[in-house]
């Protein structure tokens, strides 16, 4: 890479933007008696609507289904607080059925994308955060197109539950069909990973307050383990250490692709201002506190980080550390001057991050042929982008599914 590329202007705000309805989803179970209570209904229906969303995932547009409520309010109740803050625009599948993105459109019209994934064992969703992207990673799809506006919290957990909805029907394939007279068993959504469109921690109340409704105890949120829940970020060290402190121990997974700040400048701009010696420092006092490993993402790129040199930077840093990195081979759009390493390359770079100890798998890949990718999302999948210009500045790259089988064959959870 050159050092001649066109400085990356980083947006932290998000533009301010009409706010979308209020929803079940954005309260916690006390405000939603609250509100159940201003509608002029007891507050136990609160609950009742927490059950059909959270636990029975009752579509709301189905109210005729939610027959404990009474006839007469039922509409306004789900009207009120069940609003429909994402319409499908669009899905397409692959990976023989077990991939399946998903394009929506928000209130405003803003566009973000979510992915299904089937695994042997799990089901699992990679959510958007936001509407596009302030980060401006050159290799990314989503960030070539700046940042449309912050998703509301209620608009993150509806991907989520939208997702286990479809797993319960049996839109995703894998379930398995029951003989005759035995029921079908389709599983139900395990994971989540905040690896979609937008950078999780830079909308850090809207994802926090997520969190907090995917990991309550069902009826009041999904009941998800938050080591099932995955939050992953290009390193805004300031959030990353109030994130420590939630009480929340959900997996952190930070998108490293570099060993050194000169050229992790060039890959994710956000490390002019927080390097990776910072990012890492925050990442082991997040590990120290959650007692959780973190998930170290780092794209192999050929000819750009994939060297044995830098494998054994990369090795140095994490030796000792609760890390596990995932090397992600490289998935280029057209336009892309970027390629994949090497097999060999590849395999290289392993050994020797192993032979530092450092926990280290290859994914597989993921969602390519719909453009599904971490990276890849950018609400728009018939577009072929253009490279992103100037000597060095690569076009935009495909960082493979974020989570996947090992190639190996066996499965591998985020941050495990
Ligand atoms: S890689 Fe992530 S943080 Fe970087 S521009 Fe893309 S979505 Fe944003």
């Amino acid at each position: 890479m050159t050092s001649t590329a066109t400085p990356v202007t980083l947006q932290f705000a998000a533009p301010r933007r009409p706010k979308p309805p209020r929803h079940l989803a954005d309260l916690t179970a006390a405000e939603r008696r609250a509100a159940v209570v201003e509608l002029g209904g007891p507050a136990f229906r609160a609950d009742q609507l927490s059950r059909h969303y959270f636990a029975r995932l009752t579509d709301p547009a189905d109210v005729d289904a939610m027959t404990d409520l009474p006839a007469g309010s039922r509409a306004a109740l789900v009207a009120d607080l069940l609003p429909t803050l994402l319409t499908e625009v669009s899905a397409r599948t692959c990976d023989a059925g077990l991939t399946r993105k998903s394009l929506w459109r928000t209130f405003d019209g803003a566009r973000l994308e979510s992915v299904l994934m089937r695994y042997p064992d799990r089901a699992t969703v990679c959510v958007s955060s936001q509407a596009g992207c302030g980060m401006g990673c050159p290799f990314c799809a989503t960030g070539q197109a700046g940042l449309t506006r912050n998703l509301s919290t209620a608009e993150i957990v509806e991907q989520v539950v939208t997702a286990a909805r479809t797993v319960r029907n049996g839109l995703l394939g894998g379930g398995a069909d029951g003989g005759p007279g035995e029921p079908d068993d389709h599983g139900r959504l395990s994971n989540v990973v905040f690896m979609g469109m937008g950078e999780p921690l830079a909308n850090y109340r809207a994802v926090t307050g997520a969190l907090r409704r995917l990991t309550d105890p069902s009826p009041a949120g999904l009941g998800l383990s938050a080591r099932s829940v995955t939050v992953s970020t290009v390193g805004l060290v300031p959030a990353i250490r109030r994130l420590a402190t939630e009480g929340l121990p959900v997996t952190l997974a930070v998108s490293l692709h570099a060993p050194d700040d000169e050229l992790r400048d060039r890959l994710v701009p956000v490390n002019t201002r927080w390097p990776v010696a910072e990012v890492l420092e925050a990442a082991w006092d997040y590990a120290d506190v959650t007692g959780r490993r973190v998930s170290i993402e780092y794209a192999m790129i050929a000819g750009v980080n994939d060297r044995p040199d830098q494998a054994e930077q990369l090795g140095r840093r994490l030796a000792g550390q609760l890390a596990h990195v995932n090397l992600i081979p490289l998935n280029p759009t057209p336009g892309s001057e970027w390629t994949a390493s090497t097999p060999a390359d590849e395999r290289e770079f392993v050994r020797r991050l192993r032979a530092h100890g450092v926990t280290t798998t290859v994914r597989d890949t993921r969602g390519r042929e719909i453009a599904g990718a971490c990276g890849q999302l950018a609400a728009d999948p018939d577009a072929a982008r253009p490279a992103v210009p100037g000597p060095g500045g690569p076009g935009p790259i495909v960082v493979p599914g974020p989570v996947a089988a090992r190639r190996d064959g066996t499965a591998e959870r985020a941050g495990d």
